[in-house]
């Protein structure tokens, strides 16, 4: 019976894991800690890795039009003038005048939005009051004590060399996805793709986010992966939702690819209010995370309005110019936007598994299993001799030799067999290699299955072999 896995992991227990696993721990700790900030371990750190790695493997490397980029986080401020960033990118504020308690007000009030009132192109925006007035605080309780809603831009500032002024003001990035427009004219002279073709990225991103939290769901300091998918201007409204539907299907097929629980994945159409002011069409697609269901990754046909927006304010043409018709156009673009970040929650709530076992003695004991799919799972192969005796570790060392030029493999030779396979389950590692005594007569080992607990004796010399096709 998989226990936990039918009401879902708590967070309390999903937190506690991780850090007692050496996956997640709070950032800056021995000094008390730095607020919302989480350090991957050892095992996180390869887990985000392999989930980036398979992010580029099937988006850039397996695709003939898709290429890569790795851009600068700190851009020209005018970049973040011409996308709109300085002037819109705001969340608003709300704080109790009793209790001080700050919140994000569209995350605080349902309902609540900025609602665009203006003439269509402009930028006036007035808040639904109302719905602020009659809230209550949920820290203190006070009701209708809150201040004006005022927007909030949440870029991070900096600057550029050592005297602080505004000629030197700079911004981290919000978003990887500039970078994309801006070396467009680059990117197509070199590569020479023809449209329509994408651009990736993965890389940090940063937000003074007003209220982080939620563990690694809203962090200041995240990683993206997006990829702009540039096509010829649409002549009609199916020429775009095709492409739209594609990558919507694309990003199903990742979330099924990387073992998140897909009926807890919940694509939301988002209302022309809602959208972001670029945005023609958004698919926000979310997950059931215990504290409830909220966006995991953005999907959004964005227009032409960041080539336009950057060949307005650059004076530099953004045109594309098809080689076989001479048609000159400024392309147009879909974007599928996934946070590293909340991939790994969503990886790892998906995963986390409870369920019965049989001890040794007969007898039923809960494990703990990290289900995750093993092209994903940070440690490959465990390398277990039953003793520390010399002829054994002989043997053990030569074949861990072997084996860790193909994969991740560790070598754990503490504890009772018993335990260092349930530790090993608990961080999804999908085989376990055991050298006994007979393996030093009969040549062979014994490869234990995470999953089914089934174990199987193996020739040492077609181990590699046998393995390489288990992972294939
Ligand atoms: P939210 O509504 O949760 O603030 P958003 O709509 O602002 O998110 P996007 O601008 O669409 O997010 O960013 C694209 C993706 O980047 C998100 O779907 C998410 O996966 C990730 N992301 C955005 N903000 C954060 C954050 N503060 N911490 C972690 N990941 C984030």
């Amino acid at each position: 019976m998989q226990k936990d896995k039918e009401k879902g992991v708590t967070m309390e227990k999903l937190v506690a894991f991780a850090k007692n696993r050496g996956f997640i721990f709070a950032g800056s700790e021995i000094y008390g800690g730095l607020a919302n900030s989480w350090d991957l371990g050892p095992l996180g750190t390869q887990l985000k890795k392999n989930i980036k790695d398979l992010w580029w493997k099937i988006f850039v490397e397996e695709c003939q039009d898709v290429v890569g980029l790795d851009a600068n986080i700190i851009m020209s401020t005018k970049v973040w003038e011409a996308s709109g960033h300085l002037e819109g990118f705001n969340d608003v504020l709300i704080e109790c005048r009793e209790c001080h308690a700050r919140y994000r007000a569209d995350e605080e009030i349902p309902g609540f939005a900025m609602r665009k009132t203006g003439p269509e192109g402009s930028e006036a925006t007035t808040f639904t009051y109302e719905l602020v007035e009659g809230h209550k605080c949920k820290n203190c309780g006070a009701k209708g004590k809150f201040t004006t809603p005022t927007k909030f831009n949440t870029m991070f500032k900096t600057n550029l060399g050592p005297v602080e002024s505004e000629e030197s003001t700079v911004y981290l990035r919000p978003e990887t996805a500039q970078a994309m427009f801006v070396d467009f004219n680059e990117v197509v002279r070199t590569s020479r793709k023809r449209i329509p073709f994408g651009i990736a990225q993965i890389g940090k991103a940063f937000r003074n986010e007003i209220t982080p939290g939620n563990f690694i769901f809203r962090l200041r300091e995240f990683e993206q992966m997006e990829l702009e998918y540039f096509i010829a201007p649409p002549k009609t409204k199916e020429d775009w939702e095709k492409q739209f539907e594609y990558w919507l299907d694309q990003i199903m097929k990742w979330l099924e690819r990387i073992g998140v629980d897909m009926e807890r994945v919940k694509p939301v159409e988002i209302s022309k209010e809602d959208r972001a002011h670029y945005s023609e069409r958004t698919v926000d697609i979310e997950f059931v995370y215990p504290f409830g269901q909220k966006e995991l990754y953005g999907l959004a046909y964005r227009t032409n309005y960041d080539l336009e927006a950057h060949q307005k304010h650059s004076g530099k043409s953004m045109a594309y110019k098809d080689p076989e018709t001479g048609e000159e156009f400024i392309p147009h673009v879909i974007e599928p936007s996934l946070g590293v970040e909340r991939t790994l929650l969503a990886v790892l709530l998906s995963a986390y598994t409870e369920e019965d076992a049989p001890t040794a003695d007969g007898k039923t004991e809960t494990r703990v299993v990290l289900k995750l799919p093993k092209e994903l799972a940070p440690i490959k192969v465990a390398v277990l001799p039953l003793s520390n005796k010399p002829e054994l570790r002989k043997l053990s060392k030569k074949i861990l030799e072997k084996l860790q030029q193909h994969f991740v493999t560790e070598y754990d030779v503490t504890q009772s067999i018993g335990r260092r396979y349930r530790r090993q389950d608990e961080i999804g590692t999908p085989y376990c290699v055991t050298i006994d005594f007979e393996s030093l007569d009969d040549k062979s080992v014994t490869i234990r299955d995470r999953d089914t607990m089934k174990q199987e004796r193996v020739k040492i010399e077609e181990l590699e072999d046998v393995l390489k096709e288990k992972f294939k």
